[in-house]
């Protein structure tokens, strides 16, 4: 390797990118963390790499992928995260260090255009509603022209019904079989994807492949093309997503999705499509008669959260069950009789279907949890394994010798520990290894934590009127400027009730406009934004605008979800306590996402409140302390004020 071809040689001082991009700033820490990627890429092993706020983590796995010399597959969370690597990281590699390699990107099959849909959708265009079809125009003018059909690129409002009938799933796409498989945008992508050294997906993605490569049956099918190695980037969301595809899922909608497509599967000059469409409508009134008795049946009420199945519950809908798996077996049956592509998809999704709800209402593998929960206006029966650590044993490691998992946010207390066992990785193994590089910033002069002792405690009644209360007056002293992060919606609501009307500057809501739209107006004018689950990590607003993160409580997850209780449930079964070994860790990683949220720059600076007295008055509150970085502790109002005077100009 010459030297201008290894991380050093890009990254560090006098480098390729210092020599390209006038006012670069070498960061030893991006650099420490490169190579240590460098090296697990040449010498095969996993390795965890916590790399706190600002190291510049994307290029710094990024660079030795690149170099390598191997097929790298990196993933992000989000797809926001996955656009950024590939429009803005990868050209300056490419582009403006000139570096040679082959890059591409793959999303899920549902991001794509489908042009075989589209063409069906074009001869009778239908809207749920009249700004829909305002749209109509613009979005037709960019089917026809575009290059990649990536959604993405037009600019739709997230709720955009119509995509549905202008895109595919893996249920529903026709394959190879489709008349327009070869000009088809996903299977265009995919090419590129084979072609590519490295290729950038997103979690969903990486463990969408993982699950069809290791079902039974699968006989090759594959999502992703071979690859060599793997960089999880944004590690620690992974349990999460690899528990919702390694478990399986039938709702309503599913269902209604497989009714719709069986209905104009075959034209209605087609002798069989009267047969086939009865069936089709019998499976609907089947699907509809167990899952409006389900929720009585199973005791889950609309607008509450999830309640675990058992086998004896789910032996309760057997008789609506075995209806609707009568009337799939039918239809299944009428669909094999021919080969129409339409109708090997109806037999596949109607087996698929009958075959999971029967393993969802059983309720009896080892290592799962079941439950039921409702979704919009429909419900869901769900299964999954309680923990995935087996799973990726199995499914991952047995498949690819290199593994990098990067976060800001791997360790809990300071010790990769509870993110390696989640993820079945033994620190001790052999070819292991981790490392945490510290953020470049400086976080004792920059940010400051306010913990106040006056409030109640989080389960108070009333609890939500004092965090209104803090909130008005923290938001007076900063002139807004502050996020007030929830752990739950029904809080969010409650506290932005009591709260929004009594602010001096505008409040936002989570949920009133799409996520970006609420980013950008809280940058364009100083706000404070009231927000829940999705504004803890993923979001960047560097500057002024940003210079409090106020936090209710501290981010439990809840034990009324099945499959936290469930993984309670498994560490009393071993022995362990779980709140020490599970809940503590987890919520401290948690914490951590949205402390991040404050200081994004240098120059940044601000205070993080966390209203939840329990961090100081709890023993288990050490933990939580112990995992944010060291900053200067505010008690008081007084001295929160002071922070801000302080650094003003005077
Ligand atoms: S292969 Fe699938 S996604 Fe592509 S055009 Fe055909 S049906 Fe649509």
């Amino acid at each position: 390797m010459s030297p201008r071809h290894d991380a050093a040689g890009l990254l560090g001082p006098g480098g390729e990118l210092s020599k390209a991009l006038p006012g670069y700033e070498h960061r030893p820490s991006q650099l420490e963390l490169a190579r240590e990627i460098e090296r697990v890429l040449e010498t095969r092993g996993t390795l965890l790499a916590e790399a706190g706020t600002g190291t510049g983590k994307t290029l710094a796995y990024l660079v030795p992928a690149a170099l390598s010399g191997r097929k790298v597959v990196v993933s992000t969370a989000t797809k926001t995260l996955q656009d950024q690597v590939f429009q803005k990281d990868i050209p300056l590699l490419r582009d403006t260090v000139g570096l040679p390699f082959e890059a591409a990107y793959l999303k899920g099959r549902n991001n794509y255009l489908c042009a075989h849909r589209f063409e069906a959708f074009d001869k009778s265009p239908a809207f749920a509603t009249r700004e829909e079809a305002a749209l109509w125009p613009g979005l037709r003018d960019w089917a026809l022209g575009t290059q990649t059909g990536d959604r993405a690129e037009a600019d739709l409002p997230d709720a955009f019904a119509a995509w549905r009938q202008l895109s595919t799933t893996s249920e529903t796409c026709l394959g190879s079989r489709c008349p327009l498989f070869e000009p088809c945008f996903v299977t265009r992508a995919r090419r590129r994807a084979e072609n590519a050294d490295v290729l950038v997906v997103n979690h969903h993605l990486f463990f969408a492949d993982l699950a069809l490569k290791s079902r039974p049956g699968a006989d090759g099918a594959a999502v992703l093309p071979r690859y060599e190695a793997v960089v999880f980037d944004e590690a620690h969301a992974l349990e999460d997503v690899a528990t919702d595809y390694f478990g399986v899922q039938v709702s309503s909608f599913r269902v209604d999705d497989l009714a719709t497509d069986a209905l104009s599967a075959l034209p209605p000059s087609d002798e069989r499509s009267g047969m086939l469409s009865a069936l089709a409508l019998t499976v609907r009134a089947r699907a509809e008669a167990l899952f409006t008795a389900a929720p009585a049946v199973l005791g889950v009420a609309a607008n509450e959260g999830a309640v675990r199945l058992t086998p004896e519950t789910g032996a309760r809908l057997s008789a609506a069950a075995d209806q609707f798996g009568e009337a799939l077996a039918g239809l299944a049956a009428l669909a094999a009789g021919g080969d129409e592509p339409e109708l090997v998809s109806v037999r596949r999704r109607a087996g698929e279907l009958a075959e999971e709800l029967r393993f969802v209402l059983e309720a009896s593998a080892e290592n799962h949890v079941y439950w039921a929960e409702p979704r919009g206006r429909g419900l869901s029966l769900r299964a999954a394994p309680i923990e995935v650590a087996d799973e990726l044993q199995k499914r991952l490691y047995g498949s690819v010798d290199t593994v990098v998992f990067t976060s800001a946010t791997l360790t809990a207390q300071g010790k990769f520990d509870f993110f390696a066992r989640r993820m079945g990785v033994s620190l001790a193994g052999e070819g292991v290894r981790a490392l945490a590089v510290g953020s470049p910033f400086d976080f004792e002069r920059q940010a400051a934590l306010y913990l106040p002792t006056h409030l109640p405690e989080p389960n108070d009644p009333e609890f939500p009127r004092a965090v209104a209360d803090e909130v008005v007056a923290l938001a007076e002293v900063t002139g807004g400027r502050a996020f007030v992060l929830f752990t739950s919606l029904r809080n969010m609501e409650a506290v932005h009730r009591l709260a929004a009307p009594r602010l001096a500057c505008r409040a936002l809501l989570q949920g009133e406009r799409p996520k970006a739209a609420l980013l950008d107006a809280f940058r364009a004018e100083p706000s404070v934004l009231f927000a829940a689950h999705s504004f803890w990590e993923g979001v960047d607003v560097p500057g002024a605008a940003l210079s409090l993160v106020i936090i209710d409580k501290l981010p439990f997850a809840s034990p009324g979800d099945p499959l936290v209780a469930a993984r309670i449930d498994a560490h009393r079964a071993r022995g362990e306590d779980p709140f020490s070994a599970y809940q503590v860790p987890d919520a401290a990683i948690a914490l951590r996402q949205g402390f991040g949220r404050l200081i994004r720059t240098r120059s940044d600076r601000g205070v993080v409140a966390l209203l939840d007295r329990r961090v100081t008055s709890r023993a288990y509150g050490r933990a939580f302390l112990a995992s944010l970085p060291k900053m200067r502790r505010l008690g008081h109002r007084d001295a929160f004020r002071a922070f801000f005077e302080d650094g003003r100009p005077r």
